[in-house]
């Protein structure tokens, strides 16, 4: 039996399971904050919190105002079959003395508690004994409750307790934010995947409080808060740049650009980049191209993406081109690179926010909107965005914009 009331000794004892558990916790925790789906959510809080209480079965109930019951959302093992979407009544349950009081309880012996309702286990089939139960609690209101069942040797213990609700805590705020997901507008997925680093950086410095952690742990922790705190960074940069672009409120500057000095200098601001990860920078320009019309700035970002792509995305001894050249009444700008490549079905989704190609995802840090960005800033221009790329060969970024002192550029881009 473990216990946090036992004595220093079984606390040391106990100390690597404590942190196998705290670690599972963190990875479950990061899991669920990629999931937009209700159900699948719902289904993976209730695993884990099987898991992590090391009990025989969970089950999350979600309250629902109109009936004033809380309904059994989902369920695992011997629970599953029994609960299906069945309601219990706030008023009259552990479940709704947890949803009520909005504090966690532990029942080691429900039969002789009052607060327990009985028609469950006939509900259910299923034997309680024990319960675990903690409110799924945001910052402003209680959703439901996850519930333990049945400890499955010894009793439910503090600790238990406490990795229930940062659990829970957790799953909240996942679950509002599939709720809010599902609006998806632009607020509610900024939000979402800023509350992804954000539960990584709740869930490590959780494991950082504990005054026992090996002097490597923490070093590895820190360096998960150094890496989800560049994230943040990056993606606060780029929701600016986005929402900004997509308020249309933006006021884009009309003025002669010559693509090859802002070339030139686009390169300038990747060489380093580019060196320390050995990739070769090469220019084709046409000398004779004449200036587009537009707004520098924001066309030098658009450069400076598909340029830090073509980079990231390249093995070192690759090679990448800035090519500029006119076909017709267009300026041609293009980024070719001998890196990696993209699939065809990962190119159909490029363009979509937040959407990184599974090989990238892992290795490369990104937010996903660097190409959103550069569609929104071409299309500003009147112009327009295409990929050609193969898997293994490298890939080709063209940007077509039109010459001509007659280009206007449009604040609101049409996509
Ligand atoms: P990120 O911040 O992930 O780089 P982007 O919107 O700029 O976001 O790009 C979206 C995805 O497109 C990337 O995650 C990557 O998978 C893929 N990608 C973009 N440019 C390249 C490239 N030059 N080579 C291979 N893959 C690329």
């Amino acid at each position: 039996m473990s216990s946090n009331r036992a004595g220093p000794e079984t606390a040391i004892r106990n100390y690597p399971k404590l942190l196998n558990r705290y670690q599972r916790l963190l990875e479950l925790t990061s899991d669920l904050a990629s999931t937009f789906d209700l159900d699948t959510l719902l289904q993976r809080i209730v695993v884990a919190a099987r898991e992590l209480t090391e009990s025989e079965a969970s089950s999350l109930l979600l309250y629902e105002k109109q009936t004033h019951s809380l309904y059994f959302e989902a369920a695992t093992g011997a629970l599953v079959s029994g609960v299906g979407q069945r309601a219990i009544p706030a008023d009259n349950s552990i479940a709704g003395w947890v949803f009520t009081h909005g504090e966690p309880i532990v029942s080691q012996d429900v039969i002789n508690d009052p607060r327990f309702y009985r028609e469950m286990d006939a509900l259910t089939r299923f034997e309680t004994q024990s319960i675990l139960g903690v409110p799924l609690r945001t910052k402003d209101k209680v959703l439901g409750v996850i519930e333990s069942v049945n400890k499955t040797e010894g009793i439910f213990t503090d600790e238990d307790v406490q990795i229930l609700q940062t659990l829970a805590a957790q799953a909240a705020i996942a679950i509002e934010n599939s709720q809010l997901f599902l609006q998806s507008d632009l607020i509610a997925e900024i939000v979402h995947e800023l509350r992804t680093p954000l539960a990584a950086l709740t869930a490590a410095s959780h494991l950082l409080q504990r005054a026992e952690l090996p002097a490597d742990q923490r070093t590895k922790i820190s360096q998960t808060i150094l890496h989800e705190v560049q994230r943040l960074n990056d993606l606060t940069t780029d929701f600016l740049e986005l929402s900004r672009l997509e308020s249309g409120r933006m006021r884009f500057k009309r003025e002669p650009v010559h693509l090859g000095g802002l070339a030139q200098e686009s390169l300038e601001v990747v060489r380093a980049q580019a060196e320390s990860r050995e990739i070769e920078l090469e220019t084709e320009f046409d000398a004779s191209l004449v200036p587009v019309h537009g707004d520098r700035k924001v066309l030098k970002q658009l450069l400076l993406n598909l340029l830090t792509n073509a980079i990231k995305y390249s093995q070192p001894g690759a090679v990448v081109t800035v090519s500029l050249h006119s076909e017709g009444d267009e300026v041609l700008m293009e980024v070719r690179d001998t890196g990696r490549g993209i699939s065809p079905e990962d190119q159909e989704r490029l363009f979509q926010r937040f959407y990184r190609a599974a090989e990238g995802a892992d290795d490369v840090p990104g937010t996903g909107l660097g190409l959103v960005i550069a569609k929104r800033i071409a299309e500003s221009h009147e112009g327009s965005i295409s990929v050609e790329s193969a898997l293994g060969e490298g890939s080709k970024f063209t940007v077509r914009l039109p010459m001509g002192p007659s280009t206007k550029v449009t604040t609101r881009p049409r996509s």
